[in-house]
């Protein structure tokens, strides 16, 4: 039997942790700037800077998907790390992409990813509060009852949050940040999904195989 590398995939609350074989190469690796502190997203929302800045080493390990798509787990952020800019900082990331995927999904092109260059990123996140940018009260993020400035113009700072992971979005869909863009760094012929894909199943035993696939659709209706 080959010997395997392990490493841990964090999809919250559960700890998943995935075995390769050695030889394993991944599709695809990218990297691309998620946001800028400074930057409101086309939701009318930003997070708090100095909790963000604290937070940036949580983004690794956690997983990747494909269009927001819950079961389209394809791979995983391998680096976070942030840019100093005269407005702020920018928050960059490295993933890679080894197209592992949990069910068949026909409305998802895979073997486009990143090919002409369009791709994009979008963040997943949680969060418990929202705080005002004009009058700095800060409510439950399900509240019914805000202020004025909130209900009226919508923007609201997250506090208290937890980033779950990070979507490839693929045109024509748009994300909610803009220049969230993706640079592939490394690419494989995409035929080799077909090949990869059986082949990664079948070094997992039944049990290891229904084990994961129940964990990880019980932490996506968890986050849901
Ligand atoms: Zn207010």
């Amino acid at each position: 039997m080959k010997d395997r590398i392990s490493f841990e995939v964090e999809i919250l609350p559960q700890h998943i942790t995935f075995s390769l074989e050695e030889d394993f190469t991944p599709i695809m690796r990218f990297r691309g700037k998620v946001l800028s502190s400074w930057a409101w997203s086309l939701n009318n929302s930003k997070f708090d800077p100095e909790e963000l800045m604290d937070k940036i080493d949580s983004f690794v390990n956690k997983p990747v998907n494909v269009n927001h798509t819950p079961d389209a787990v394809v791979g995983y952020i391998s680096k976070a790390w942030k840019e100093d800019t005269d407005k702020g900082f920018e928050v960059w990331i490295e993933g890679v992409v080894w197209l592992y995927i949990f069910e068949e999904f026909s409305d998802l092109d895979l073997k486009k990813l990143g090919e002409d260059g369009k791709l994009y990123l979008s963040l997943e996140a949680y969060f418990k509060e929202v705080e005002c940018p004009v009058c700095h009260k800060v409510f439950p993020a399900n509240s019914g009852n805000m202020c004025s400035h909130i209900k009226n113009n919508g923007k609201v700072i997250y506090r208290n949050f937890i980033f779950s992971g990070v979507a490839l979005i693929l045109p024509p869909k748009k994300p909610a940040i803009p220049d969230a863009s993706v640079t592939v760094l490394e690419r494989k012929d995409l035929s080799w999904i077909y090949r990869i894909t059986p082949h990664f199943l079948s070094t997992l035993s039944d049990e290891e195989l229904k084990t994961l696939h129940n964990e990880v659709h019980r932490a996506y209706e968890q986050l849901r």
